[in-house]
């Protein structure tokens, strides 16, 4: 059965509700969409045996659902608990006159709810399969898929993509049109951006295995 979309609009709940720097908040999915399409690494935050873990892992998501994996042993991948899951872009350094209106520029993303392990051996390929080509797309066709041992290894955590929030900041320094302007100080912006570089070859490989098309069109292309 499809289930219908999510709503276009975020919800602002006790959690998403933006308290400071409210005017960098974006209520737009769309803008949730393109933030975690952007990047493949999140930070996912989690209670541990009582304590907070933050740990860097990649993921993958659907219309509804972000996915994280790992090992079955890792203690940050249990299931069944509150986290939070964090995406960020930086794209520049905003650079004021003063060094209290110093700044970023930045995408950012914030998931909150319960992760769900997945458990279901179809819906477990699918949400692999969705993180794979996430980073990589091309890949799940490419490289060989996970066997039965590799799957029973893995752990598929689910998580709704429905409370979620977004902050968004661009342009200039803002003390432009305060007294710091006399200072006649430099300020603006350094942009930050990082591109994919040109694929490094396993030293094994025989020298005459061709970049498959789907690694090498990405070479010189923006990431983030
Ligand atoms: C790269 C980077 C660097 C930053 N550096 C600083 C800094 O040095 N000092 C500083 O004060 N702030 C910084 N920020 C902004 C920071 O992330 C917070 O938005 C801000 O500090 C407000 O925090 P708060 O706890 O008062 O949020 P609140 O407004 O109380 O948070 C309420 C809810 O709003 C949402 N929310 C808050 N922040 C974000 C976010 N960034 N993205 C998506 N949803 C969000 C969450 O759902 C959160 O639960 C930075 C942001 C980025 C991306």
């Amino acid at each position: 059965m499809t289930r219908p979309p999510l709503p276009s609009a975020l919800p602002q709940t006790d959690l998403t509700r933006h308290r400071r720097l409210r005017e960098q908040g974006s209520l737009e999915r769309t803008d949730l969409h393109a933030i975690l399409d952007a990047g493949f690494v999140c930070h996912l935050g989690v209670t541990v045996e009582g304590r907070p873990l933050v740990v860097p892992t990649v993921y993958g998501r659907d219309e509804r659902q972000l996915y994280l994996h790992g090992s079955v042993a890792s203690r940050s991948l249990a299931g069944g608990t509150r986290v939070c899951v964090t995406v960020t872009h930086v794209d520049g350094l905003v650079l004021a006159r003063s060094v209290f209106e110093h700044g970023v520029n930045y995408r950012s993303a914030i998931i909150h709810g319960t992760a769900r392990k997945v458990t279901d051996p179809d819906e477990k390929l699918e949400g692999l399969r969705r993180l794979t080509e996430h980073a990589t797309p091309g890949q799940w066709a490419y490289a060989r898929r996970p066997n039965r041992k590799e799957l029973a290894a893995t752990t598929l955590l689910a998580l709704s993509l429905e409370e979620a929030s977004v902050k968004i900041r661009t342009g200039a320094p803002e003390d432009g049109d305060g007294p710091d302007a006399e200072l006649g100080l430099w300020a603006g912006v350094l942009p930050l951006t990082s591109t994919w570089g040109a694929p490094v070859p396993d030293p094994v490989l025989p020298p005459d295995l061709p970049v498959p098309a789907h690694i090498a069109r990405r070479e010189g292309t923006r990431h983030g």
